[in-house]
């Protein structure tokens, strides 16, 4: 039977990549997200894949989320954490909503899904989760005290579950985007974007397909001996 996948954020920029990629691996793929409708009814007209809507960063929401995909698709073998928002801005100037929503959605949001399908991963014996991470996670950002802390976050939470896991065949992986163009990207200013793609060793944006098929690789059975990783695809702007 086709393992069942979730992409969080599924609907737009990257994880749409990811779903697609993940549906032609043969998975069987669901997608959530979080409250612009139209963007998700497009995404299911254009791909036939089911979108459901609720808040990552809330823990109970999801929770019941995840037990009605359960119910409505098959129990999820596969977790795909990639939704994320920004709220940029220097410390001083940062609000501490603007902390503590970045926090909630992007590092708390990963907890909740992990809650929410560990248990069925546990007892089957295989599951993989991967995490969206990113490269101002690892190197830091100007402006983003918050993306950058819970996306730094992420990275160790990866490797703490990841031990967990193991012994139970369920890998736990990060994958760090560099820049890539999607709606995110697009909101960064112009000029600030140009020196953005100058300090990239190959000279452009990623595209999001080429983020989705790292994903694939981790939630592929080949990917079975790689846990608690980080793959960067970031066209070489951070090497370590
Ligand atoms: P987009 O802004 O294009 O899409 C974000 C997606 O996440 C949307 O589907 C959105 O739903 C969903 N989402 C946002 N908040 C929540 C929430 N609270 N609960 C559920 N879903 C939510 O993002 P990108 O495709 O650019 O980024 C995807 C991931 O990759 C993020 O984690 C981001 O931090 C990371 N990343 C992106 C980089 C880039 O260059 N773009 C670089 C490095 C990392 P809705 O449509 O309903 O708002």
């Amino acid at each position: 039977m086709a393992r069942v996948a979730i992409v969080t954020g599924g609907t737009r920029g990257i994880g749409k990549a990811i779903c697609e990629s993940l549906r032609g691996d043969g998975m069987t793929v669901v997608a959530n997200y979080a409250g612009n409708d139209a963007a998700a009814r497009a995404f299911t007209d254009a791909t036939g894949i089911p979108a459901y809507k609720w808040n990552v960063g809330d823990h109970e929401e999801t929770l019941a989320g995840c037990a009605k995909v359960a119910e409505e698709v098959g129990p999820i073998d596969v977790v795909v954490n990639n939704a994320g928002i920004t709220r940029d801005g220097t410390l001083l100037k940062m609000s501490y909503e603007d902390w503590t929503d970045v926090l909630r959605i992007n590092l708390g949001g990963c907890f909740n899904m992990a809650k929410a399908c560990f248990p069925h991963m546990r007892d089957q014996k295989w599951g993989r989760i991967i995490n969206i991470g990113s490269i101002n996670g690892q190197a830091g950002q100007y402006g983003q005290v918050n993306y950058a802390a819970a996306k730094s976050g992420i990275h160790g939470f990866t490797k703490a579950l990841a031990q967990e896991g193991a012994r139970f065949g369920v890998t736990v992986n990060a994958i760090a985007p560099g820049y890539i163009d999607t709606d995110m990207v697009a909101a960064v200013p112009e000029n600030v974007l140009e020196k953005i793609v100058a300090r990239i060793p190959v000279g452009r944006l990623g595209h999001a397909g080429e983020i989705a098929r790292g994903v694939s690789f981790l939630a592929s059975e080949d990917g079975g001996f790689i846990t608690g990783s980080t793959l960067s695809i970031n066209g070489g702007q951070h090497m370590y």
